[in-house]
């Protein structure tokens, strides 16, 4: 490190030969085959009262989705997977599995290597989206309308749910494309070859829905003109804000928004003109601290160091995303938190001193001692913040800044329900806002329709379609045998 002393911040693009990007942001899992689906299916015990599928946030029924690969069924597999979850393409991709149903897999527990499950649901989940035709159909036209805010993982899924219940969606979303930080946030290598919007053309397959794009809430359209021109709204906003460092200079050059900086790398086609400084300090220990130090080491700067306030154990970052960063050449520094940001002539920041923490008696503090890095990019990745401006103005009960909801996603006002990263307790998991989506459309459909008992046999109706192959439960009477193809 260092370029302090003559304060001139070494930020380039096209750090890598032209022809090495593609090789350097490659597929981070990259497909089974079909042998190899085969391979692994094999090592399901299809547990009975799976610990898998509990730790799944949408619970999709994993052992029969395995053993619809097993006996080569892999639309079947899929069919299973998008009854729960529509978005169970990118959640193969994105899912921190290692947390959750691979931690739980018996395999895991008894021999440290689990079933592939994120593999496995992206093998099948590919093979429908590649071959077959949208596995599911709308009910009869209910009219009934509904706006939904946002077009992320939480407001495409309630949407796609709605729509399939015969009601009319319309989304309305802030920026020029939907897909949310499906397309504009999450690591390159994680969704390569424009996934996010061969989703959400799958997801649109339904009918019924309609996005209007650059249209804002708070901005473009009020929450009174919709709760007068809709049924019903559905939020999921998401996080539009990034927190501050609360640190002198940080609105200048040189100290940069990681989320910002990743969406413009994720809508570029061309990574070679994104420019990257040859020495970077990335501040945060959640997802996007690691993602935003994998990418610029990717984009070819030397030295990446990603300082965290606190050890380890606490960083958000999970095992799996901490090792990737460290394979990748990137340095974790715990116990550093900034205290001050350089400032070159030109008034670019240049370096930051950070002091060194101590945690004393279960408060963090610091110790006294402190150290200064020179830096051409300096990011921030403290976690993002709720959309209040909006939200507060709309009278809607709020818990430290995001929307209070009770467990069907219900707001404090009738006819307004909220999901994903926008709502209090929420997990900021892509396969959360999905299950939030879901449960909220749920709710609606059953308020709309004054259905006073919750839907059951969803699931058990889209099995019993399962047609190409491997033995399903029966449909029973009373399923809504519309959602199924
Ligand atoms: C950099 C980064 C990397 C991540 N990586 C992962 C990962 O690998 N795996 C994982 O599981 N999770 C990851 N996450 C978390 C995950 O992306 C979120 O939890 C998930 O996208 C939340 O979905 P959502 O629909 O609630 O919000 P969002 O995806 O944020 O979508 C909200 C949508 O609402 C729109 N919007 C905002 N304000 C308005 C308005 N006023 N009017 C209209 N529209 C509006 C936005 O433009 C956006 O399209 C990551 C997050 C970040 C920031
Ligand atoms: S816990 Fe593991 S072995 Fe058991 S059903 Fe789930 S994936 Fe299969």
């Amino acid at each position: 490190m260092g370029s302090m002393d003559s304060g001139i911040r070494d930020v380039r693009a096209g750090r890598l030969a032209s022809g090495a990007y593609t090789e350097v942001f490659a597929d981070l899992h990259p497909p089974l085959s079909r042998h190899e689906a085969f391979v692994e299916s094999d090592r399901c015990y299809f547990c009975y009262d799976a610990p898998c599928m509990n730790a799944c946030p949408t619970g999709i029924d994993i052992p029969l989705f395995i053993r619809e690969i097993a006996a080569d069924n892999p639309t079947g597999s899929a069919k299973t997977i998008l009854s729960e979850n529509i978005l169970g393409g990118m959640c193969a991709r994105v899912c921190p599995t290692e947390t959750l149903c691979e931690q739980a897999c018996v395999r895991e527990v008894a021999e440290g290597k689990p079933v592939k499950i994120g593999l496995l649901q992206r093998y099948a989940t590919d093979h429908l989206m590649a071959n077959g035709q949208h596995p599911f159909k709308r009910a009869e036209p209910t009219g009934k309308s509904i706006a939904v805010v946002g077009a992320g993982p939480a407001g495409l899924s309630a949407a796609h749910r709605l729509a399939m219940h015969g009601h009319d969606v319309t989304i309305f979303e802030a920026r020029p494309k939907a897909g949310g930080l499906n397309e504009y946030g999450i690591a390159a290598y994680k969704s390569v070859d424009d996934f996010a919007q061969k989703e959400l053309d799958f997801i649109l397959e339904i009918g019924g829905i309609t996005i209007q794009n650059d249209k804002a809430l708070g901005s473009d359209i009020s929450l009174d003109a919709l709760r007068a021109g809709f049924d019903a709204v559905f939020l999921g906003m998401g996080l539009p804000g990034v927190n501050d460092l609360g640190l002198e200079g940080e609105d200048a050059a040189g100290c940069i928004d990681a989320v910002d900086y990743i969406a413009v790398l994720r809508q570029s086609d061309n990574l070679s003109e994104i420019p990257v400084g040859r020495d970077v300090i990335v501040i945060g220990g959640g997802m996007t601290a690691v993602d935003v130090a994998v990418q610029t080491k990717l984009l070819g700067a030397e030295n990446v160091i990603i300082a965290y306030r606190r050890g380890p154990e606490n960083m958000n970052a999970s095992d799996f995303e901490q090792e990737l960063a460290l394979k990748n050449g990137v340095i974790i520094r715990h116990w550093l938190q900034p205290r001050a940001l350089t400032r070159n002539e030109h008034g670019e920041v240049c370096g930051i001193t950070l002091d060194y923490t101590v945690m004393t008696d279960g408060r963090l503090g610091v110790s006294g001692e402190s150290i200064t890095l020179a830096s051409d990019q300096i990011f921030k990745a403290i976690g993002q913040t709720p959309a209040e401006a909006i939200l507060g103005e709309a009278d809607l009960a709020l818990s430290r800044g995001r929307i209070s909801v009770d467990d069907e996603g219900r707001t404090s006002i009738p006819g307004i329900w909220a999901g994903g990263d926008c709502v209090a307790d929420g997990e900021d998991l892509t396969v959360a806002a999905v299950q939030d989506g879901k449960i909220a459309a749920e709710s609606i459909h059953r308020t709309l329709m004054q259905q006073p008992e919750k839907v059951s046999g969803f699931v058990e109706a889209i099995m019993a379609d399962n047609s190409d192959g491997t033995s399903v439960p029966e449909q029973q009477p009373n399923h809504p045998s519309h959602l199924v193809s």
